[in-house]
């Protein structure tokens, strides 16, 4: 039996690890526990309630006005806590969060085997995403076995010399987009009136911290620069509960008749939006993921990506935060057909959608040589 404790704290952690938690669960040879680290708790409850998994433990961090530091504290403590109660064989943790950063230290502290999910992401400037770019770089130093979406992630994880136990895996992100894409109607009551035949729709999310600011009204005025310049299209905006973004979104994009500002959508019905749409423009990681799977184009409104695999295939573009820019390069995607059908057509190079048994067989397999 390998006992396994799946550390995760945030949403879109939620999302990627959440298939794995119920894969390895179908699996006898697998004890499996899941902690959250209680950081994104009303957010995470509903990927939890959606993929039918309950936490066997909850480090409860959440505290308002809080830095990244006590977070990262009151990890640690709760996780050591765990650790001196109960023995586990393997811990395994997703991504570059602050939650991953913790529980990989704390393990490897305690001398418990770390495997990291989604291994290797890099943009290669350790301040931006701050912190996430530390916090991957953390994890994968002390981690033992690497799962990695891309061959482009285990070129940079051996580029930091970490060579062994790297398993190529796919994103699991795909594994959950199988789960809740469905033809159902949306049960909010806009989405299931708005005309998306009709209309040339945008989905737009923006949120990271290195937006805040200047950029994002840059982002947020070339939008509705957009929108007054095509008849036909329609922005979407599901605003993060940050109140930081959401006085900046109402300000600028408040009151524009085809500009639809709504509430943060539950899991299934956000990946059915996508499915929808016609376009992402987005500052977010895991929707550069998701949308080509889908065959939606994205319009990134960062400087640089850690995912430039999807870049190279032809199906994300960085636009950058410059107003103009953001102006000249949407507009290029509304109007022009040839150039829509060559991103959308672009091949997704995350896998197809069974990155959790690959990761499943590769613990399995692990355990298997060492115990022999
Ligand atoms: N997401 C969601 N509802 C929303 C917006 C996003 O469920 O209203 C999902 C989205 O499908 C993706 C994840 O949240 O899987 C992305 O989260 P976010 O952009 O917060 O984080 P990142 O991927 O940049 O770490």
């Amino acid at each position: 039996m390998i006992k396994t404790l799946v550390v995760f704290g945030t949403r879109p952690e939620g999302i990627k690890m959440a298939p794995l938690v119920n894969k390895l669960k179908t699996n006898k040879n697998f004890e499996v526990k899941v902690c959250i680290t209680g950081q994104h708790k009303e957010m995470l409850d509903s990927v939890l309630e959606i993929f039918k998994i309950k936490e066997d433990y909850n480090l409860d961090v959440f505290e308002h006005g809080q830095s990244v530091v006590d977070i990262q504290i009151k990890t640690m403590k709760g996780l050591d806590n765990i650790f001196k109660k109960e023995k586990f064989d393997i811990v395994l943790v997703h991504g570059d969060t602050i939650a991953t950063s913790s529980a990989s230290q704390v393990a490897f502290l305690n001398k418990i085997l770390v495997g990291h999910v989604e291994a290797g992401l890099r943009s290669h400037n350790i301040n931006s995403p701050f912190p996430e770019e530390g916090n991957r770089k953390v994890t994968g130093v002390l981690s033992g076995l690497h799962f990695a979406p891309t061959k482009g992630n285990v070129k940079n994880l051996n580029k930091e010399n970490i060579v062994e136990n790297i398993f190529i895996t796919g994103n699991t992100v795909i594994d959950a987009l199988k789960y809740v894409i469905d033809d159902s109607d949306f049960e909010d009551k806009f989405l299931k009136e708005y005309d998306f035949r009709n209309n040339k729709t945008i989905l737009l999310t923006c949120h990271r911290r290195e937006n805040w600011g200047k950029p994002m009204e840059n982002i947020f005025n070339g939008i509705k620069d957009v929108v007054k310049n095509n008849r036909k299209v329609h922005v979407i905006y599901p605003i993060h509960l940050n109140p930081n973004i959401r006085v900046v979104a109402k300000k600028i994009l408040g009151g524009e008749d085809r500009v639809h500002l709504i509430e943060p959508l539950d899991y299934k019905p956000f990946a059915n939006l996508i499915n929808r749409v016609d376009i992402i423009v987005t500052d977010s990681g895991g929707i550069q993921e998701e949308a080509p799977a889908l065959g939606k184009p994205v319009l990134v409104v960062r400087e640089e990506t850690e995912r430039p695999e999807a870049v190279e295939a032809g199906t994300v573009k960085v636009i950058g935060i410059n107003k103009d820019d953001i102006i000249k390069e949407v507009n290029y995607l509304v109007r022009d057909e040839e150039e829509y059908k060559k991103m959308s057509k672009a091949v997704n190079p995350y896998g197809e959608g069974k990155a959790c048994e690959k990761i499943m067989e590769s613990i399995e397999n692990y355990f298997k040589i060492k115990n022999s």
